[in-house]
């Protein structure tokens, strides 16, 4: 396969309603799509660039720019033969990497006639993922909770880590309306000091809280390690992992007990590979989570997860949350994402000319 031409356009996506974690809120997403061509075929891809990652939508751009100039010309059959050269020019950059990857699997997967997730020998076509409901009054997180729950979610994710006391009612109030069969996780990103982050732990005991994620700053390995050891829920890591040298930090200062992957922190498919691949030995089941992303690299997420064993849990769950999408073609049913059944990602691309 020759790469002809590379095509990319930015793109700011609207929430319907603001999404608000410890960190901040926000309303919308800022993305940007690309498009690799080869002869008759196009594979898609796109970057959502975050603080996460340290870079934002230049940055992504500059990137891109530079593999629009040194791409095309170039001959590949397997994406693994080009990984040198998309670590040289999207050195850090690790969302723009994710992109253009993305982007080189369709075009192999389409050419082999087969969805991603079977081209990389995957097996299942679906997983249940949850949804995630952002900082609010209790009263309306019930209200999105319920909502939820009856579309067919079987799984919440309630965002924390403002005021552990509020955040311990909105639990309580959430549990209580949902009822004990729909599993309940929580993510802290970052905002609690550790003591808060126990104390909220301790008090959220009985509710049956399966995984309590990145509850204090991606630096405070200790308070990290101390929540490891200490808390009742278990502890994911999130924010603090991006490389697998992150993994390998995080073993050694028992600093969690398991980790949510996201292909635009640590590059692409096969980066995310390496990166779980250590999770599993050092004995960290994963989920695979996302940024504010379009339907188009959710399936990539999709695809990803279902070829690996060691991904317990899917959070993918922002294209929901859109209020128009330029890509679609994922299936919800029953709780369970499905990866659609064409060649490559399978999603369908209509962006604005
Ligand atoms: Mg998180």
């Amino acid at each position: 396969m020759r790469i002809d031409l590379i095509e990319f356009l930015p793109l700011t996506l609207q929430r319907k309603e603001a999404f608000t974690i410890a960190r901040g809120s926000s309303k919308i997403s800022e993305v940007v799509f690309l498009a690799l061509h080869s002869g008759k075929r196009t594979g898609h891809g796109c970057a959502a660039p975050t603080d996460v990652t340290r870079e934002n939508v230049h940055s992504v751009l500059n990137t891109f720019q530079t593999f629009s100039r040194t791409l095309p010309g170039v001959e590949f059959e397997k994406p693994h033969q080009l990984q040198e050269r998309l670590d040289k020019i999207a050195q850090n950059q690790p969302s723009a990497r994710a992109g253009v990857e993305m982007a080189l699997f369709d075009l192999a997967a389409q050419a082999a006639g087969l969805p991603l997730y079977a081209y990389l020998g995957g097996r299942r076509d679906r997983m249940p993922t949850d949804m995630t409901i952002g900082i609010m009054e209790a009263r309306d997180a019930v209200d999105r909770a319920r909502r939820w729950v009856d579309v067919g979610f079987r799984a919440l994710k309630i965002k924390v880590g403002r005021d552990w006391k509020g955040d311990a009612k909105r639990v309580k109030a959430i549990r209580d309306a949902v009822g004990p069969q729909v599993e309940l996780r929580v993510d802290g990103n970052q905002g609690f000091s550790w003591n808060d982050a126990l104390a909220f732990a301790k008090h959220v005991r009985g509710e049956n809280v399966t995984l309590f994620e990145q509850p204090v700053r991606v630096d405070d390995w200790e308070g990290m390690r101390a929540l490891t050891e200490a808390s009742p829920i278990p502890i994911m890591a999130d924010e603090m992992v991006l490389t697998p040298d992150d993994v390998k930090k995080l073993r050694w200062s028992n600093a969690a007990r398991a980790v949510n992957l996201k292909l635009m922190k640590h590059g692409g498919l096969l980066k995310t590979m390496e990166v779980n691949t250590l999770c599993e030995s050092a004995g960290y089941p994963t989920m695979v989570g996302c940024m504010g992303e379009p339907q188009l690299s959710i399936a990539a997420g999709l695809h990803f997860a279902l070829t690996q064993k060691n991904v317990r849990w899917l959070d993918l769950d922002s294209h929901f949350k859109f209020a128009s999408d330029p890509t679609s073609g994922l299936r919800f049913e029953q709780g369970q994402l499905i990866a659609p059944t064409k060649p490559g990602l399978g999603v369908d691309v209509q962006l604005p000319t």
